[in-house]
């Protein structure tokens, strides 16, 4: 047992492996200073001898990699420009081949330091010309020791690994292959079981290091990172299997179907049949909720796919059986307009105990932080006294204050906005643990769902109900014709004329904070500086639009975030109820808000939106039947990289599709971004999108091995690698908070 030392990573570096001199150096320039974190420093890249090309040889245009002997350098002065010029000639006669080729670097002074005459290196970058012979300019490099074999040697990748000013790719090389070489007979524990290694033929642990930085092939390093791959899905996924037979085991109060209860009497009241996902979902729902442990369910579909009527009879059925169900909304907007629809939709049967109200009929109520003290008081009682069957608020409904009698489903809807702390300090109010759903319209790719919500059993709505009339979308792009707005109003004017209404919507408010509407966790893309164009504001587009001749004699709205309740109140009924025609508003509108007589959304600078939050904004129209259009307008140039997301945006209504481009076009990290991953911020060699496979394989094995092994008491190596993630990932949480 001598060599399976426990958290053997965690050893600091010592003499044994490293001279003092070149510890120091790591510590100093990267922060390294224990075994696993050196280990850990991967090569960005290998420069491969197999495309190595002689100097005679070489392409003219392309990207080359070659190994040559500095022959002289010069240094002078430009003449033209400020700075130093360098001068190398290499050959690479080492090679046994002639040639030589120069090299030219603009005020290369690390370049001009080391690129002296007799040293070797690897260049690479593209070729060009230069009167008439090809060069390289400002090529980069990596050294080569003398005296560390001889051409030999020099056929097996290189290593590259992220450098900085202090330190060099080589000298890592250096400090990575001292530590090798120490460590050379010991074995380091494997959390990758045997079976699972031997089944698919992976490089254990000990050989993957020595492959991932001293390759012989570049197809060992690629075996490697394979490996180092799946270790960490599989780690992954064994955290997030662990934590599914946990909930599992845990209790919670059983919410069997009542015959003839509420949730009979109301499927018995719609005007419209289901559609089948409702159907299949609602009978997995009614399953999850009669089970005696805890349903953690993530119902993703578009939105008006009909999640929240499904919601709905999920919490009718919570209510039949003797318990309480709370939704939670991101908005004070959205729980006010969810209170609104789900009394409307329940009609008698939320009016219990009131004149007129069905018999054994519930109530639902609403809490939010700007409700009067009285109607709060009144509120809290209703929630506290059980009267309440439905409590619909914000995170109001996370204060300490407020009780249930007994809680036993919690629906938060769209959960992107929705931390994992808040859906935990709500779990806290029941007594036993409540039964949870989770609505997202965000269409969410299925290994994203598994990486981010693995710990979530997933239900999708696919379709949607009948009657949904289609939307086009057309960007309208101002800087190739600026007179295109009007045709928008114009545009506009005609659907209202028709008897529709028309939403408008803008990026910020406008008023002296200048900034987002934050309070709708507006997601505002950052345009390249220079483009940075003056943003629409609702205030003066409110403003502006009175002056718009094709809008003459039009009741406009104007709705943001900062108004106060009242009064958003007020504009919102206006819209609804038709008297008013224009809602000039920020992205208060983008979820949850059902008007079906909207036919026209006009999206001023579009670009500055996120792909799901166009396609979120506009399935606000097109629900009543008649086909909607939806503008998007920007201030881009057409060459704009950000004109990609709107062109994506019109070319399909399919969210899946979309919510897949936006993967390729957005950066990993926005994706499982700190509000999304809740935490999972330690995926190093995992992409999401990549690495499906990988991360499909990892969960089916890291299911099985829970399964039959709930503790891991036959895989130590596995428990502990889980402890370090699990630990790290809580460090980068709490670094976060
Ligand atoms: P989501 O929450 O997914 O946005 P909702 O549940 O709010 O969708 O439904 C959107 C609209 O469609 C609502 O007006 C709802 O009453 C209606 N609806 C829901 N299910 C159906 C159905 N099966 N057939 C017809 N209309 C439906
Ligand atoms: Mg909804």
């Amino acid at each position: 047992m001598e060599n399976r030392r426990p958290a053997e990573l965690d050893l600091p570096l010592n003499l044994k492996m490293l001279s003092p001199k070149l510890q120091k150096q790591l510590e100093e320039s990267l922060g390294i200073s224990s075994v696993g974190q050196l280990l850990n420093y991967f090569p960005r890249t290998y420069l491969a001898p197999g495309e190595l090309t002689a100097l005679a040889e070489l392409p003219l245009g392309e990207e080359v990699t070659l190994i040559a002997r500095v022959q002289s350098a010069n240094s002078r002065r430009m003449r033209t420009r400020k700075g130093k010029l360098l001068d190398v000639v290499v050959t690479d006669d080492d090679a046994g081949r002639l040639g030589t080729m120069h090299l030219t670097f603009f005020n290369g002074y690390n370049a001009e330091r080391q690129l002296t005459p007799g040293t070797r290196a690897v260049f690479s970058g593209k070729t060009g010309s230069y009167r008439g012979q090809l060069t390289l300019t400002n090529p980069r490099y990596s050294l080569l020791d003398e005296g560390e074999g001889g051409v030999e040697e020099h056929l097996r990748p290189v290593p590259v690994y992220p450098a900085s000013e202090q330190i060099s790719s080589a000298t890592i090389k250096t400090c990575v292959y001292q530590l090798l070489d120490s460590l050379a007979h010991s074995q380091l524990n494997d959390p990758v079981p045997s079976h699972i290694a031997g089944r698919d033929r992976l490089m254990n642990i000990t050989q993957a290091y020595e492959m991932i930085h001293r390759p012989h092939e570049v197809e060992d390093a690629y075996r490697a990172q394979h490996r180092f791959r799946y270790q960490e899905a599989l780690v992954l996924q064994t955290a997030l299997a662990r934590r599914r037979a946990e909930a599992l085991a845990e209790e919670a109060t059983s919410r069997p179907h009542r015959q003839g209860g509420l949730r009979d009497q109301f499927d018995a009241s719609l005007p419209f049949s289901l559609t089948a996902g409702q159907r299949d979902i609602g009978e997995q729902l009614e399953a999850d909720l009669a089970a005696a442990h805890p349903m953690n369910r993530l119902l993703q579909g578009e939105v008006g796919s009909g999640k929240t009527l499904v919601a709905l009879r999920a919490m009718l059925q919570v209510i039949d059986s003797g318990g309480q169900a709370a939704l939670l909304a991101p908005t004070e907007v959205l729980a006010a307009q969810h209170y609104q629809s789900i009394r409307r939709t329940l009609g008698p049967l939320a009016e219990g105990g009131m004149l007129g109200g069905a018999v054994d009929g519930t109530r639902a109520v609403l809490l939010t932080g700007s409700m009067s003290m009285a109607q709060r008081r009144e509120a809290l009682l209703a929630a506290a006294s059980g009267d309440a069957g439905i409590v619909i608020g914000t995170h109001a409904l996370l204060s300490e204050n407020v009780q249930f009698f007994d809680l036993g489903l919690i629906v938060v809807d769209e959960q992107h906005r929705f931390g994992v702390e808040q859906r935990d300090a709500l779990r806290a109010k029941a007594a036993a643990a409540p039964h949870m759903l989770v609505m997202t319209a965000t269409p969410i790719p299925r290994t994203v769902a598994m990486t981010v919500f693995g710990d979530l059993d997933v239900s999708t709505l696919t379709e949607l109900p009948a009657g949904r009339a289609p939307i086009a979308t057309h960007v309208v792009g101002l800087s190739e014709n600026p007179r295109w707005i009007d045709r928008a109003w114009a545009r506009a004017r005609e659907e209202i004329d028709a008897g529709r209404q028309v939403y408008v919507v803008c990026p910020k408010i406008g008023d002296s904070q200048m900034e987002a509407d934050s309070a709708d966790a507006l997601e505002l893309y950052e345009g390249p500086p220079a483009n940075r164009q003056e943003l629409t504001s609702v205030l003066e587009l409110f403003e502006s639009l009175s002056e718009v001749p094709a809008l003459a004699g039009v009741n406009k709205g104007l709705l943001h975030g900062r108004l106060d309740p009242s009064e958003k109140a007020a504009t919102m009924g206006g819209f609804n109820d038709g008297s008013i025609s224009l809602l000039v508003s920020t992205t208060v509108i983008e979820v949850g808000v059902d008007v079906p007589n909207a036919t026209l959304m006009v999206i001023m600078d579009a670009d500055r939106f996120g792909i799901s939050q166009l396609h979120q904004l506009r399935g606000r129209i097109g629900r009543g039947g008649h086909p909607g259009t939806c503008l998007l307008v920007t201030q881009l140039e057409p060459e704009h990289p950000s004109r990609e997301r709107l062109d994506a945006v019109a070319a399909t209504t399919d969210g899946f599709e979309l919510s897949q481009k936006d993967l390729e076009l957005r950066r990993e990290g926005d994706i499982l971004g700190a509000s999304q991953s809740g935490g999972r911020s330690a995926l190093r060699f995992l992409k999401v999108i990549q690495h499906a496979e990988v991360i499909e394989k990892a969960r089916k094995d890291a299911q099985g091995l829970v399964d039959a092994d709930p503790t891991l008491a036959d895989h130590p190596e596995l428990e502990e690698a889980l402890d370090l993630y699990l630990n790290a990932e809580k460090e980068a949480f709490l670094e976060r908070s």
